[in-house]
Protein backbone atom coordinates (compact mmCIF):
# COMPACT_ATOMS: atom_id res chain seq x y z
CA UNK A 1 0.00 0.00 0.00
CA UNK A 2 2.89 2.13 0.98
CA UNK A 3 4.98 1.64 -2.01
CA UNK A 4 5.46 4.44 -4.07
CA UNK A 5 6.69 3.82 -8.05
CA UNK A 6 9.30 6.25 -8.53
CA UNK A 7 11.87 6.60 -11.67
CA UNK A 8 15.28 5.53 -11.53
CA UNK A 9 17.43 8.65 -10.41
CA UNK A 10 19.48 8.04 -13.77
CA UNK A 11 16.98 8.47 -15.75
CA UNK A 12 15.87 12.42 -13.78
CA UNK A 13 19.42 12.85 -14.09
CA UNK A 14 19.02 12.56 -18.06
CA UNK A 15 15.64 14.61 -18.18
CA UNK A 16 17.39 17.72 -16.18
CA UNK A 17 20.12 17.36 -18.93
CA UNK A 18 17.68 17.22 -21.71
CA UNK A 19 15.53 19.97 -20.66
CA UNK A 20 19.01 22.20 -19.92
CA UNK A 21 20.31 21.43 -23.51
CA UNK A 22 16.80 22.28 -25.09
CA UNK A 23 17.34 25.64 -23.20
CA UNK A 24 20.89 26.44 -24.04
CA UNK A 25 22.05 25.90 -20.70
CA UNK A 26 25.46 24.11 -19.55
CA UNK A 27 26.61 23.42 -15.98
CA UNK A 28 29.37 23.14 -16.97
CA UNK A 29 31.38 26.72 -16.55
CA UNK A 30 34.61 26.40 -14.52
CA UNK A 31 34.30 27.61 -10.82
CA UNK A 32 36.15 27.50 -7.84
CA UNK A 33 33.59 24.94 -6.25
CA UNK A 34 30.29 23.25 -6.54
CA UNK A 35 26.86 22.66 -5.65
CA UNK A 36 24.66 19.62 -6.43
CA UNK A 37 21.39 20.28 -7.61
CA UNK A 38 19.27 17.71 -6.05
CA UNK A 39 16.00 15.74 -6.85
CA UNK A 40 12.94 15.79 -4.40
CA UNK A 41 12.02 12.96 -6.57
CA UNK A 42 14.00 10.34 -5.13
CA UNK A 43 16.26 12.57 -2.88
CA UNK A 44 19.49 11.80 -5.10
CA UNK A 45 21.87 14.22 -6.60
CA UNK A 46 20.75 15.81 -10.44
CA UNK A 47 24.46 17.52 -11.81
CA UNK A 48 27.15 19.58 -10.26
CA UNK A 49 26.99 23.31 -10.80
CA UNK A 50 29.82 25.41 -9.91
CA UNK A 51 29.55 27.58 -6.45
CA UNK A 52 30.12 31.74 -6.87
CA UNK A 53 32.87 32.51 -4.88
CA UNK A 54 32.73 35.81 -2.56
CA UNK A 55 35.05 37.28 -5.11
CA UNK A 56 32.97 36.25 -8.11
CA UNK A 57 29.74 38.00 -6.26
CA UNK A 58 32.01 41.16 -6.18
CA UNK A 59 32.91 41.06 -9.75
CA UNK A 60 29.18 40.54 -10.44
CA UNK A 61 27.60 43.50 -8.52
CA UNK A 62 30.61 45.15 -10.18
CA UNK A 63 29.13 44.42 -13.90
CA UNK A 64 25.49 45.14 -12.94
CA UNK A 65 26.43 48.65 -11.66
CA UNK A 66 28.58 49.32 -14.72
CA UNK A 67 25.47 48.31 -16.84
CA UNK A 68 23.14 50.18 -14.78
CA UNK A 69 24.64 53.24 -16.08
CA UNK A 70 23.86 52.41 -19.68
CA UNK A 71 20.43 50.72 -18.69
CA UNK A 72 18.84 53.61 -16.79
CA UNK A 73 19.50 55.99 -19.31
CA UNK A 74 17.65 53.62 -22.15
CA UNK A 75 13.87 54.28 -22.84
CA UNK A 76 11.85 52.46 -20.61
CA UNK A 77 9.94 51.25 -23.04
CA UNK A 78 13.09 50.03 -25.29
CA UNK A 79 13.38 47.89 -22.01
CA UNK A 80 10.18 46.54 -22.18
CA UNK A 81 11.54 45.08 -25.56
CA UNK A 82 13.98 42.62 -23.77
CA UNK A 83 11.41 42.05 -21.27
CA UNK A 84 8.54 40.70 -23.61
CA UNK A 85 11.55 38.89 -25.43
CA UNK A 86 12.37 36.91 -22.43
CA UNK A 87 8.21 36.50 -22.26
CA UNK A 88 8.41 34.74 -25.91
CA UNK A 89 11.20 32.59 -24.74
CA UNK A 90 8.93 31.27 -21.61
CA UNK A 91 6.62 30.92 -23.55
CA UNK A 92 8.79 28.91 -26.42
CA UNK A 93 10.15 26.93 -23.04
CA UNK A 94 7.87 26.79 -21.12
CA UNK A 95 7.48 22.68 -20.82
CA UNK A 96 11.61 22.77 -20.23
CA UNK A 97 11.32 24.90 -17.51
CA UNK A 98 8.87 23.64 -15.78
CA UNK A 99 10.16 19.96 -16.30
CA UNK A 100 13.27 21.83 -14.02
CA UNK A 101 10.94 23.01 -11.54
CA UNK A 102 9.20 19.64 -11.06
CA UNK A 103 12.84 17.77 -10.77
CA UNK A 104 14.44 20.50 -8.37
CA UNK A 105 11.58 21.60 -6.31
CA UNK A 106 9.00 18.28 -6.30
CA UNK A 107 5.85 20.34 -7.81
CA UNK A 108 3.59 18.49 -9.89
CA UNK A 109 3.29 19.40 -13.76
CA UNK A 110 0.63 21.32 -13.29
CA UNK A 111 1.69 23.47 -10.90
CA UNK A 112 4.78 23.38 -12.10
CA UNK A 113 3.38 24.80 -15.59
CA UNK A 114 1.42 27.15 -13.54
CA UNK A 115 4.52 28.72 -12.15
CA UNK A 116 6.34 29.22 -16.00
CA UNK A 117 2.56 30.88 -16.94
CA UNK A 118 2.87 33.08 -13.50
CA UNK A 119 6.32 34.21 -15.65
CA UNK A 120 4.94 34.84 -18.58
CA UNK A 121 2.19 36.70 -17.36
CA UNK A 122 4.67 39.03 -15.27
CA UNK A 123 6.18 39.28 -17.96
CA UNK A 124 3.13 40.74 -19.79
CA UNK A 125 2.36 43.45 -17.10
CA UNK A 126 6.06 44.69 -17.39
CA UNK A 127 6.07 45.08 -20.57
CA UNK A 128 2.54 47.37 -20.14
CA UNK A 129 4.34 48.84 -17.19
CA UNK A 130 7.36 49.98 -19.42
CA UNK A 131 4.82 52.37 -20.84
CA UNK A 132 3.21 53.54 -18.06
CA UNK A 133 5.95 54.63 -15.25
CA UNK A 134 3.87 57.34 -14.19
CA UNK A 135 4.80 60.73 -11.82
CA UNK A 136 1.90 62.54 -10.21
CA UNK A 137 2.04 66.53 -11.32
CA UNK A 138 0.42 68.56 -8.31
CA UNK A 139 -0.44 72.38 -7.50
CA UNK A 140 1.67 74.38 -6.88
CA UNK A 141 1.10 76.90 -4.12
CA UNK A 142 3.32 79.90 -6.44
CA UNK A 143 2.33 81.52 -9.55
CA UNK A 144 4.26 80.74 -12.33
CA UNK A 145 6.10 77.08 -10.66
CA UNK A 146 5.13 73.78 -11.96
CA UNK A 147 5.10 70.47 -9.28
CA UNK A 148 5.92 67.03 -10.17
CA UNK A 149 7.47 64.03 -9.44
CA UNK A 150 9.89 62.16 -11.07
CA UNK A 151 10.73 58.36 -11.06
CA UNK A 152 14.11 57.40 -11.75
CA UNK A 153 15.82 53.61 -12.15
CA UNK A 154 17.09 52.49 -8.82
CA UNK A 155 19.92 50.42 -9.20
CA UNK A 156 21.51 46.93 -8.96
CA UNK A 157 19.06 44.94 -7.38
CA UNK A 158 19.98 41.78 -5.32
CA UNK A 159 17.26 39.47 -5.47
CA UNK A 160 17.28 36.52 -3.15
CA UNK A 161 14.75 33.63 -3.66
CA UNK A 162 13.87 30.33 -2.10
CA UNK A 163 13.29 26.93 -3.33
CA UNK A 164 9.86 26.54 -3.73
CA UNK A 165 8.86 29.07 -6.05
CA UNK A 166 12.24 28.71 -7.66
CA UNK A 167 11.37 30.79 -10.85
CA UNK A 168 8.10 32.69 -10.07
CA UNK A 169 9.58 34.93 -7.76
CA UNK A 170 13.30 35.84 -9.65
CA UNK A 171 10.45 36.78 -12.37
CA UNK A 172 8.44 39.09 -10.38
CA UNK A 173 10.91 40.84 -9.32
CA UNK A 174 13.27 40.78 -12.37
CA UNK A 175 10.72 41.71 -14.64
CA UNK A 176 9.76 44.65 -12.98
CA UNK A 177 13.43 45.87 -12.06
CA UNK A 178 14.53 45.17 -15.89
CA UNK A 179 11.45 47.62 -16.95
CA UNK A 180 12.21 50.35 -14.43
CA UNK A 181 15.93 50.36 -15.63
CA UNK A 182 17.53 48.68 -12.51
CA UNK A 183 20.25 45.55 -12.98
CA UNK A 184 20.16 42.44 -11.52
CA UNK A 185 22.37 40.00 -8.98
CA UNK A 186 20.19 37.05 -8.13
CA UNK A 187 21.28 34.50 -5.56
CA UNK A 188 18.53 31.67 -6.05
CA UNK A 189 18.06 28.62 -3.24
CA UNK A 190 21.21 27.12 -2.52
CA UNK A 191 18.23 23.83 -3.29
CA UNK A 192 17.16 25.08 -7.11
CA UNK A 193 20.42 26.19 -9.06
CA UNK A 194 19.38 24.78 -12.63
CA UNK A 195 16.09 26.28 -12.78
CA UNK A 196 18.29 29.34 -11.73
CA UNK A 197 20.45 28.64 -14.71
CA UNK A 198 17.92 27.82 -17.34
CA UNK A 199 16.20 31.35 -16.36
CA UNK A 200 19.14 33.17 -16.87
CA UNK A 201 20.40 31.69 -19.74
CA UNK A 202 16.89 32.21 -21.16
CA UNK A 203 17.00 36.17 -20.41
CA UNK A 204 20.77 36.28 -21.32
CA UNK A 205 19.73 35.58 -24.59
CA UNK A 206 16.63 38.03 -24.95
CA UNK A 207 19.45 40.60 -24.22
CA UNK A 208 21.11 39.49 -26.78
CA UNK A 209 18.57 39.45 -28.95
CA UNK A 210 17.52 43.40 -28.26
CA UNK A 211 20.95 44.53 -27.68
CA UNK A 212 20.93 45.28 -23.99
CA UNK A 213 23.97 45.73 -22.25
CA UNK A 214 25.84 42.92 -20.76
CA UNK A 215 26.37 42.66 -16.90
CA UNK A 216 22.52 43.25 -16.79
CA UNK A 217 21.69 40.48 -15.08
CA UNK A 218 23.89 37.67 -13.24
CA UNK A 219 22.82 34.54 -11.38
CA UNK A 220 25.41 33.84 -8.44
CA UNK A 221 25.21 30.51 -6.32
CA UNK A 222 25.56 29.43 -2.98
CA UNK A 223 24.41 29.10 0.62
CA UNK A 224 23.92 31.80 3.56
CA UNK A 225 27.26 33.07 2.77
CA UNK A 226 27.37 34.40 -0.64
CA UNK A 227 23.42 35.91 -0.31
CA UNK A 228 25.17 37.97 2.62
CA UNK A 229 28.16 39.24 0.19
CA UNK A 230 25.19 40.51 -1.75
CA UNK A 231 23.17 41.64 1.34
CA UNK A 232 26.40 43.91 2.30
CA UNK A 233 27.30 45.38 -0.80
CA UNK A 234 26.74 49.05 -0.43
CA UNK A 235 26.28 48.93 -4.30
CA UNK A 236 23.17 46.86 -4.13
CA UNK A 237 20.83 49.60 -3.83
CA UNK A 238 17.79 46.90 -2.67
CA UNK A 239 17.71 43.60 -1.58
CA UNK A 240 14.55 41.78 -2.55
CA UNK A 241 14.43 38.90 0.07
CA UNK A 242 12.32 35.75 -0.38
CA UNK A 243 12.22 32.92 2.51
CA UNK A 244 11.85 32.14 6.26
CA UNK A 245 11.27 34.60 8.51
CA UNK A 246 14.61 33.89 10.14
CA UNK A 247 16.55 35.05 7.02
CA UNK A 248 14.84 37.95 7.04
CA UNK A 249 15.62 38.79 10.54
CA UNK A 250 19.29 38.06 9.43
CA UNK A 251 19.54 40.60 6.26
CA UNK A 252 16.83 43.63 7.55
CA UNK A 253 19.05 45.19 9.76
CA UNK A 254 22.56 44.94 7.62
CA UNK A 255 20.58 46.20 5.17
CA UNK A 256 18.83 49.17 7.25
CA UNK A 257 22.56 49.99 9.09
CA UNK A 258 23.97 50.71 5.43
CA UNK A 259 20.54 53.08 4.73
CA UNK A 260 20.22 50.58 1.88
CA UNK A 261 16.47 49.03 0.83
CA UNK A 262 15.10 46.18 1.86
CA UNK A 263 11.81 44.38 0.16
CA UNK A 264 10.80 40.84 2.54
CA UNK A 265 8.87 38.08 1.24
CA UNK A 266 8.79 36.34 4.27
CA UNK A 267 6.57 32.83 6.37
CA UNK A 268 3.25 33.05 6.40
CA UNK A 269 0.54 31.18 8.39
CA UNK A 270 -2.37 31.56 6.63
CA UNK A 271 -5.99 30.50 7.82
CA UNK A 272 -9.40 30.99 6.66
CA UNK A 273 -12.56 31.85 8.83
CA UNK A 274 -15.81 29.44 7.94
CA UNK A 275 -18.58 30.91 8.86
CA UNK A 276 -22.48 28.76 9.24
CA UNK A 277 -23.54 30.05 6.23
CA UNK A 278 -20.14 28.97 4.11
CA UNK A 279 -20.58 26.47 0.78
CA UNK A 280 -19.22 24.23 2.25
CA UNK A 281 -18.64 22.36 -1.20
CA UNK A 282 -16.67 25.38 -2.08
CA UNK A 283 -14.80 25.81 0.95
CA UNK A 284 -13.92 22.39 0.87
CA UNK A 285 -12.51 22.64 -2.43
CA UNK A 286 -11.02 25.68 -1.48
CA UNK A 287 -8.91 24.54 1.69
CA UNK A 288 -7.81 21.16 -0.05
CA UNK A 289 -6.05 22.98 -2.27
CA UNK A 290 -4.78 25.84 -0.28
CA UNK A 291 -3.71 23.51 2.05
CA UNK A 292 -2.44 20.05 0.59
CA UNK A 293 -1.22 21.51 -2.77
CA UNK A 294 2.29 21.97 -3.38
CA UNK A 295 2.99 19.37 -0.63
CA UNK A 296 1.97 22.59 2.03
CA UNK A 297 5.11 24.42 0.70
CA UNK A 298 3.81 27.72 -0.59
CA UNK A 299 4.41 30.73 1.35
CA UNK A 300 0.79 31.07 1.28
CA UNK A 301 -0.13 27.73 1.73
CA UNK A 302 -3.28 27.42 4.42
CA UNK A 303 -2.60 25.92 8.23
CA UNK A 304 -4.91 26.86 10.08
CA UNK A 305 -8.89 26.73 9.77
CA UNK A 306 -11.56 28.95 12.26
CA UNK A 307 -14.33 27.53 11.86
CA UNK A 308 -17.79 27.77 13.42
CA UNK A 309 -18.54 25.50 16.14
CA UNK A 310 -22.30 24.85 14.51
CA UNK A 311 -20.36 23.50 11.60
CA UNK A 312 -16.89 22.33 12.92
CA UNK A 313 -17.31 18.17 13.00
CA UNK A 314 -19.15 18.40 9.32
CA UNK A 315 -16.38 20.30 7.71
CA UNK A 316 -13.63 18.45 9.39
CA UNK A 317 -15.06 15.14 8.19
CA UNK A 318 -15.88 16.50 4.38
CA UNK A 319 -11.64 17.52 4.46
CA UNK A 320 -10.54 14.01 5.65
CA UNK A 321 -13.12 12.06 3.13
CA UNK A 322 -11.22 14.66 0.63
CA UNK A 323 -7.79 14.17 2.16
CA UNK A 324 -8.04 10.24 2.03
CA UNK A 325 -8.37 10.67 -1.86
CA UNK A 326 -5.28 12.52 -2.68
CA UNK A 327 -2.32 10.91 -4.42
CA UNK A 328 0.94 11.04 -3.09
CA UNK A 329 3.66 9.82 -5.45
CA UNK A 330 5.95 11.26 -8.02
CA UNK A 331 4.97 14.73 -9.42
CA UNK A 332 6.07 13.09 -12.86
CA UNK A 333 2.69 11.08 -12.69
CA UNK A 334 0.27 12.96 -14.09
CA UNK A 335 -2.32 10.99 -11.47
CA UNK A 336 -0.59 12.65 -8.27
CA UNK A 337 -1.57 15.41 -6.54
CA UNK A 338 1.16 15.65 -3.63
CA UNK A 339 4.58 15.47 -4.44
CA UNK A 340 7.09 15.09 -2.17
CA UNK A 341 8.81 17.57 0.61
CA UNK A 342 12.02 18.90 -0.50
CA UNK A 343 14.21 16.88 2.00
CA UNK A 344 14.42 15.03 5.09
CA UNK A 345 14.38 18.44 7.35
CA UNK A 346 11.55 19.47 6.23
CA UNK A 347 10.10 16.17 7.45
CA UNK A 348 11.88 16.01 10.57
CA UNK A 349 9.70 19.65 10.93
CA UNK A 350 6.27 17.95 10.32
CA UNK A 351 6.75 15.27 12.92
CA UNK A 352 8.43 17.16 15.71
CA UNK A 353 4.88 20.01 14.66
CA UNK A 354 2.71 17.17 15.41
CA UNK A 355 4.25 15.68 18.02
CA UNK A 356 4.12 18.75 19.78
CA UNK A 357 0.45 19.29 18.68
CA UNK A 358 -0.73 16.43 20.17
CA UNK A 359 1.36 17.38 23.44
CA UNK A 360 -1.13 20.10 23.35
CA UNK A 361 -4.02 18.07 23.28
CA UNK A 362 -4.79 18.23 19.46
CA UNK A 363 -5.75 15.04 17.55
CA UNK A 364 -4.32 13.76 13.94
CA UNK A 365 -7.58 13.46 12.48
CA UNK A 366 -5.09 12.01 9.53
CA UNK A 367 -2.06 11.85 7.55
CA UNK A 368 1.17 12.60 8.83
CA UNK A 369 2.33 9.34 8.19
CA UNK A 370 5.41 9.12 5.09
CA UNK A 371 4.89 7.20 2.34
CA UNK A 372 7.56 4.96 0.90
CA UNK A 373 11.49 4.99 2.02
CA UNK A 374 12.38 6.90 -1.13
CA UNK A 375 12.41 10.50 -0.95
CA UNK A 376 10.36 12.19 1.55
CA UNK A 377 6.61 11.82 0.69
CA UNK A 378 4.08 12.48 3.32
CA UNK A 379 0.33 12.12 3.35
CA UNK A 380 -1.39 15.77 4.32
CA UNK A 381 -2.21 15.74 8.18
CA UNK A 382 -5.69 17.30 9.37
CA UNK A 383 -5.26 18.30 13.41
CA UNK A 384 -7.74 19.19 15.57
CA UNK A 385 -6.72 21.73 17.87
CA UNK A 386 -8.55 22.52 21.09
CA UNK A 387 -6.85 25.84 21.27
CA UNK A 388 -4.68 27.98 18.75
CA UNK A 389 -1.40 26.93 20.75
CA UNK A 390 2.30 27.57 20.28
CA UNK A 391 2.81 25.30 17.45
CA UNK A 392 0.13 26.21 15.17
CA UNK A 393 1.04 30.12 15.61
CA UNK A 394 4.44 28.76 13.63
CA UNK A 395 4.84 27.97 10.65
CA UNK A 396 5.78 24.38 9.76
CA UNK A 397 6.82 24.33 5.63
CA UNK A 398 4.19 20.97 5.24
CA UNK A 399 1.04 19.79 4.97
CA UNK A 400 -0.01 20.17 8.47
CA UNK A 401 -3.86 22.18 8.59
CA UNK A 402 -4.80 22.92 11.90
CA UNK A 403 -8.41 22.85 12.86
CA UNK A 404 -9.90 25.32 15.71
CA UNK A 405 -13.52 25.91 16.21
CA UNK A 406 -15.17 29.92 17.18
CA UNK A 407 -18.62 30.54 18.95
CA UNK A 408 -18.30 34.51 17.95
CA UNK A 409 -17.55 36.05 15.09
CA UNK A 410 -15.16 38.74 17.03
CA UNK A 411 -13.40 35.48 18.56
CA UNK A 412 -12.89 34.24 14.98
CA UNK A 413 -11.37 37.48 13.91
CA UNK A 414 -9.22 37.68 17.41
CA UNK A 415 -7.42 34.19 16.51
CA UNK A 416 -7.06 34.61 13.14
CA UNK A 417 -4.58 37.48 13.57
CA UNK A 418 -3.50 36.31 16.65
CA UNK A 419 -0.12 34.80 14.60
CA UNK A 420 3.21 36.82 14.38
CA UNK A 421 2.79 36.50 10.02
CA UNK A 422 0.46 38.51 8.06
CA UNK A 423 0.92 36.83 4.49
CA UNK A 424 -2.21 35.57 3.10
CA UNK A 425 -5.93 34.83 4.45
CA UNK A 426 -9.64 33.53 3.62
CA UNK A 427 -13.23 33.13 5.05
CA UNK A 428 -15.72 31.52 3.29
CA UNK A 429 -19.08 32.96 3.99
CA UNK A 430 -22.37 33.82 2.03
CA UNK A 431 -22.93 36.58 4.83
CA UNK A 432 -22.35 39.99 3.37
CA UNK A 433 -21.57 41.80 6.94
CA UNK A 434 -19.14 38.62 7.53
CA UNK A 435 -17.21 39.12 4.91
CA UNK A 436 -17.53 43.24 4.92
CA UNK A 437 -16.32 43.33 8.13
CA UNK A 438 -13.07 40.45 7.31
CA UNK A 439 -11.91 43.06 4.72
CA UNK A 440 -12.43 45.95 7.07
CA UNK A 441 -9.69 47.60 9.04
CA UNK A 442 -10.59 45.78 11.69
CA UNK A 443 -10.63 42.46 9.98
CA UNK A 444 -7.77 40.25 8.48
CA UNK A 445 -4.38 41.60 9.11
CA UNK A 446 -2.67 40.09 6.71
CA UNK A 447 -1.68 41.69 2.83
CA UNK A 448 -4.07 39.39 1.18
CA UNK A 449 -7.67 38.56 2.33
CA UNK A 450 -9.86 36.64 -0.01
CA UNK A 451 -13.65 35.87 -0.36
CA UNK A 452 -14.96 32.54 -0.63
CA UNK A 453 -11.50 31.12 -2.07
CA UNK A 454 -8.50 29.64 -0.39
CA UNK A 455 -5.34 31.64 0.73
CA UNK A 456 -2.90 30.69 -2.13
CA UNK A 457 -2.55 31.01 -5.64
CA UNK A 458 -2.48 34.75 -6.51
CA UNK A 459 -2.60 36.72 -9.87
CA UNK A 460 0.46 38.75 -10.48
CA UNK A 461 -2.25 41.97 -11.21
CA UNK A 462 -2.44 42.62 -7.43
CA UNK A 463 0.67 43.63 -5.10
CA UNK A 464 1.56 40.69 -3.41
CA UNK A 465 3.13 40.20 0.48
CA UNK A 466 2.23 40.82 3.85
CA UNK A 467 2.41 42.19 7.05
CA UNK A 468 4.19 41.37 10.35
CA UNK A 469 6.84 38.92 10.59
CA UNK A 470 6.16 38.24 6.88
CA UNK A 471 7.89 41.46 6.06
CA UNK A 472 6.21 44.25 4.83
CA UNK A 473 6.89 44.17 1.23
CA UNK A 474 5.14 43.77 -1.54
CA UNK A 475 6.15 42.96 -5.21
CA UNK A 476 4.41 42.00 -8.58
CA UNK A 477 1.21 43.75 -9.98
CA UNK A 478 -0.39 46.92 -8.67
CA UNK A 479 2.06 50.17 -7.91
CA UNK A 480 4.85 46.95 -6.49
CA UNK A 481 6.91 48.43 -8.95
CA UNK A 482 7.81 51.88 -7.18
CA UNK A 483 9.93 50.16 -5.07
CA UNK A 484 12.19 49.30 -7.40
CA UNK A 485 12.00 53.09 -8.15
CA UNK A 486 13.35 56.44 -6.64
CA UNK A 487 10.99 59.50 -6.55
CA UNK A 488 12.41 62.69 -7.26
CA UNK A 489 10.11 65.45 -7.05
CA UNK A 490 10.68 68.49 -9.37
CA UNK A 491 9.76 72.45 -8.83
CA UNK A 492 9.95 74.57 -12.41
CA UNK A 493 9.74 78.41 -11.95
CA UNK A 494 8.68 79.27 -14.93
CA UNK A 495 8.30 82.92 -13.93
CA UNK A 496 10.34 86.31 -13.04
CA UNK A 497 9.69 86.02 -9.81
CA UNK A 498 11.03 84.33 -6.92
CA UNK A 499 8.13 83.52 -4.79
CA UNK A 500 9.02 81.52 -1.57
CA UNK A 501 6.79 78.39 -0.16
CA UNK A 502 4.35 78.85 3.42
CA UNK A 503 4.98 82.95 2.21
CA UNK A 504 7.89 83.17 3.09
CA UNK A 505 9.87 87.17 3.06
CA UNK A 506 13.76 86.79 3.04
CA UNK A 507 14.97 90.41 2.82
P1 LIG B 1 15.26 30.07 3.52
O1 LIG B 1 15.03 31.24 4.40
O2 LIG B 1 15.93 28.89 4.08
O3 LIG B 1 16.14 30.52 2.26
C1 LIG B 1 15.71 31.55 1.38
C2 LIG B 1 16.90 32.17 0.69
O4 LIG B 1 17.63 32.99 1.62
C3 LIG B 1 17.93 31.17 0.15
O5 LIG B 1 18.39 31.63 -1.09
C4 LIG B 1 19.02 31.20 1.20
O6 LIG B 1 20.28 30.83 0.72
C5 LIG B 1 19.00 32.66 1.59
N1 LIG B 1 19.53 32.98 2.91
C6 LIG B 1 19.31 32.32 4.09
N2 LIG B 1 19.90 32.95 5.11
C7 LIG B 1 20.49 34.04 4.60
C8 LIG B 1 21.28 35.10 5.16
N3 LIG B 1 21.54 35.15 6.47
N4 LIG B 1 21.74 36.07 4.33
C9 LIG B 1 21.45 36.03 3.03
N5 LIG B 1 20.74 35.06 2.43
C10 LIG B 1 20.26 34.07 3.21
O7 LIG B 1 13.83 29.67 2.92
P2 LIG B 1 13.42 28.38 2.05
O8 LIG B 1 13.40 27.17 2.91
O9 LIG B 1 14.17 28.34 0.78
O10 LIG B 1 11.92 28.78 1.66
C11 LIG B 1 10.80 28.59 2.48
C12 LIG B 1 10.44 29.85 3.22
O11 LIG B 1 10.25 30.94 2.30
C13 LIG B 1 9.12 29.75 3.95
O12 LIG B 1 9.23 30.40 5.20
C14 LIG B 1 8.14 30.49 3.04
O13 LIG B 1 6.98 30.97 3.68
C15 LIG B 1 9.00 31.57 2.53
N6 LIG B 1 8.50 32.11 1.27
C16 LIG B 1 7.91 33.34 1.29
C17 LIG B 1 7.37 33.87 0.12
C18 LIG B 1 6.68 35.18 0.11
O14 LIG B 1 6.47 35.72 -0.96
N7 LIG B 1 6.29 35.75 1.25
C19 LIG B 1 7.48 33.15 -1.08
C20 LIG B 1 8.12 31.91 -1.06
C21 LIG B 1 8.63 31.41 0.12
Amino acid sequence: DTALILPRPDELTERARAALGRIGATATAPGPGTLTARTPVTGTDLEPVPATSVAGVDAAIGAATAAFAEWRTTPAPVRGATVRRLGELLVAHKEDLAELVTLEAGKIRSEALGEVQEMIDVCEFAVGLSRQLYGRTMASERPGHRLMETWHPLGVVGVISAFNFPVAVWSWNTAIALVCGDTVVWKPSEKTPLTALACHTLLARACRDTDAPDGLHSVVFGDAEIGSALVDDPRVALVSATGSTAMGRAVAPKVAARFGRCLLELGGNNAAIVGPSADLDLAVRGIVFAAAGTAGQRCTTMRRVVAHSSIVDELTSRIEAAYRTLTVGSPLDAGTLVGPLVDERAYDAMSAALDKARADGGTVVCGGDRVGDTGWYVRPALVRMPTQSSVVREETFAPVLYVMAYDEFDDAIAMHNDVPQGLSSAIFTTDQREAERFLAADGSDCGIANVNLGTSGAEIGGAFGGEKETGGGRESGSDAWKAYMRRATNTVNYSSELPLAQGVEFG
